[in-house]
């Protein structure tokens, strides 16, 4: 997927207050939000809140401070859903769709924080 960001993409407009959100938690650089249509009893999008078309956009260009705030939110969204292994939890799955063959539907970086149930299989194989 090409770097160029669509400042028009839903987790835009999200982030500049244009549509609502149930925000779970957010700091200085990322914002994470319950999906609209979740996969699981907990399933959280976590964004950072730089323009990042995507988990690859956001390795190889984001900041340090970006990139750090960015996976200490995930672990506190991980706390605050009572997923953590650490906490004695039965986990959850993590994921991030990029591009055509990833199947991203909003490209703005997001990574997914799934949990609450057995996940089953990483992926279905077929055609
Ligand atoms: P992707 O397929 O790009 O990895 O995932 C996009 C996710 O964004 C989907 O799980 C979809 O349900 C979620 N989503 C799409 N539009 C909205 C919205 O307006 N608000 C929220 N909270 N989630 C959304």
């Amino acid at each position: 997927m090409p770097r160029a960001y669509d400042d028009d993409n839903i987790f835009a407009r999200i982030l500049r207050g244009e549509i609502p959100n149930d925000t779970v938690a957010e700091n200085d650089h990322a914002l994470a939000f319950r999906d609209i249509a979740p996969k699981a009893p907990s399933h959280v999008l976590v964004i950072p809140k730089g323009r990042y078309v995507s988990f690859e956009d956001f390795a190889a260009h984001g900041t340090e401070a970006e990139i750090t705030g960015f996976m200490r939110l995930c672990a506190e969204v991980v706390a605050i859903e009572g997923l953590g292994l650490e906490a004695g939890n039965q986990g959850f799955r993590a994921i991030t769709n990029a591009g055509a063959h990833g199947v991203q539907e909003v490209a703005h970086f997001h990574l997914h924080i799934m949990g609450g149930r057995m996940m089953g299989p990483m992926l279905s194989l077929r055609d």
